[in-house]
């Protein structure tokens, strides 16, 4: 099993080695790191200031090498009416995208006394995570330890592990 990730914009060195490190470490799968993509014409949506989730899907599909591909941007991206989202995938799918933007917010969820980078680094890892699980077929989880809990708040992440539950691991087969 290989994931590609494919930055799109300006990606830094350290978001990249996060998210091919936690690829790694959960799925115990093959990581490379693409070529930097520019942002994909008619991603963006002047009346929400915002990037549309699916142009980022369908731009690391197209461009990327692995069985699994997630873009990786610093823009802020939304999907339908959310006003926001952390990323985005289809289930089964082979693309996905995991935006820092909304990461990077410094409030955490006040239980932790990891620097505000690490905090901000643990997040990025639990997200590209979770958006490649499902790509692999697993939905959200109930447990909100699971990194395929749904998180709509930073908080909601930091509570949340790296990795899959147990019934998530038995479910990935
Ligand atoms: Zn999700
Ligand atoms: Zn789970």
């Amino acid at each position: 099993m290989h994931v590609d990730i494919v930055p799109v914009g300006e990606v830094s060195a350290r978001v990249k080695r996060e998210a091919s490190s936690a690829l790694r470490s959960v799925y115990d799968c093959d990581v490379t790191i693409g070529d930097g993509q520019s942002i994909p014409t008619g991603a963006y949506d002047s009346g929400r200031s915002q990037y549309s989730a699916e142009s980022f899907i369908q731009l690391a599909e197209r461009v990327g090498r692995g069985d699994k591909n997630i873009a990786i941007t610093p823009q802020d991206i939304f999907y339908r009416r959310r006003n926001y989202v952390f990323g985005l995938a289809y289930l089964d799918g082979s693309g996905s995208v995991v935006s820092t933007y909304r990461l990077q917010t410094s409030s955490d969820g006040g239980f932790s006394n990891k620097s505000a980078s690490d905090i901000v680094d643990d997040r990025i890892r639990k997200e590209v995570v979770h958006e490649i699980g499902h790509t692999y077929g697993l939905e959200h989880c109930n447990n909100n330890r699971c990194v395929m809990n749904f998180s709509r708040t930073v908080q909601k992440v930091d509570i949340k592990e790296e990795n899959l539950c147990g019934s998530c691991q038995r479910r990935l087969g």
